[in-house]
């Protein structure tokens, strides 16, 4: 239902709590975060309200969580699969390397699930989106070991290219790869999603609200299209890999 992404020079945790928090007022059944640091991802979700997901994380060891400064989080409105901790987002590949995010409905998903399946995936949770995760780590190992294709963050972008020029329904979901750890890479069809353009960072979310304390530049996305942010970079693309444009405005309304 809401969602927040960060790259930049600051631990990015917090800043990604508190923008779903700016989110709630959507509502959601629960919330989860992940966080890129030292070569891991690293995630909690919990069922329920922002405030559980904060008391796990504050019960947390210090594991990185909260030095990281790649980050994506997630509040849920359940559509396949019950409010559960499990069910709720990020959803990793089977190997950890990637996690996903997503906001409204993968149609096609049970057929993606089946062939999934059929390769070997085990499936732990009973969302339609956790198939956007493993088809992600298929894509990008595909593309490594092609090994003539794009590299660091251009290849996160080329494989959230391939994945939803495979996905039927609508939905903004966001990406980061344990080996890309300064990208986070998302795409969108009939489901909001704005950019914001910060200084040596940059925000991505479904509603500017989650970002305005930190910026008020920002850019809304055209319908299929991919947007990679890093610190320093913003590169719109079409589901084809063309160069695309969104809708650049300034945010002129108080917070
Ligand atoms: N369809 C996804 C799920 O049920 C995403 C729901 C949402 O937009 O929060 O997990």
């Amino acid at each position: 239902c809401g969602i927040v992404g960060y790259v930049g020079g600051r631990p990015a945790l917090q800043i990604v709590i508190d923008g779903l928090r700016r989110l709630e007022y959507r509502g959601y059944d629960s919330a989860g975060v992940a966080v890129v640091n030292d070569k891991v991802i690293l995630t909690e979700k919990k069922a329920g309200k922002l405030a559980n997901l904060e008391k796990a994380l504050a019960e947390r060891s210090s594991d990185g969580i909260a030095v990281g400064s790649t980050a994506i989080g997630h509040t849920r409105w359940a559509t396949h699969g019950g409010p559960t901790d499990r069910n709720a987002h990020p959803h990793l590949s089977a190997d950890g390397r990637v996690a996903v995010i997503h906001n409204g409905i993968i149609e096609n998903f049970s057929r993606l699930r089946a062939e999934l399946e059929a390769t070997g995936v085990e499936f732990v949770s009973d969302t339609d989106t956790e198939c956007a995760a493993h088809l992600l780590a298929a894509e990008m190992r595909a593309l490594r070991d092609a090994g003539d294709g794009p590299e660091g963050p251009h290849l996160l972008a080329e494989g959230m290219r391939r994945v939803v020029r495979r996905l039927e329904g609508a939905f903004t979901l966001l990406a980061i790869d344990v080996e890309v750890p300064d990208a986070v890479v998302a795409a969108r069809r009939n489901s909001p999603l704005v950019v914001g353009r910060g200084d040596g960072e940059n925000f991505l979310a479904s509603d500017v609200s989650a970002f305005i304390e930190h910026t008020r530049e920002a850019i809304e996305l055209g319908q299929d299209q991919v947007v990679l942010i890093t610190p320093g970079g913003i590169e719109i693309t079409d589901f084809t890999g063309a160069v695309a444009t969104g809708k650049e405005f300034h945010i002129d309304w108080d917070a």
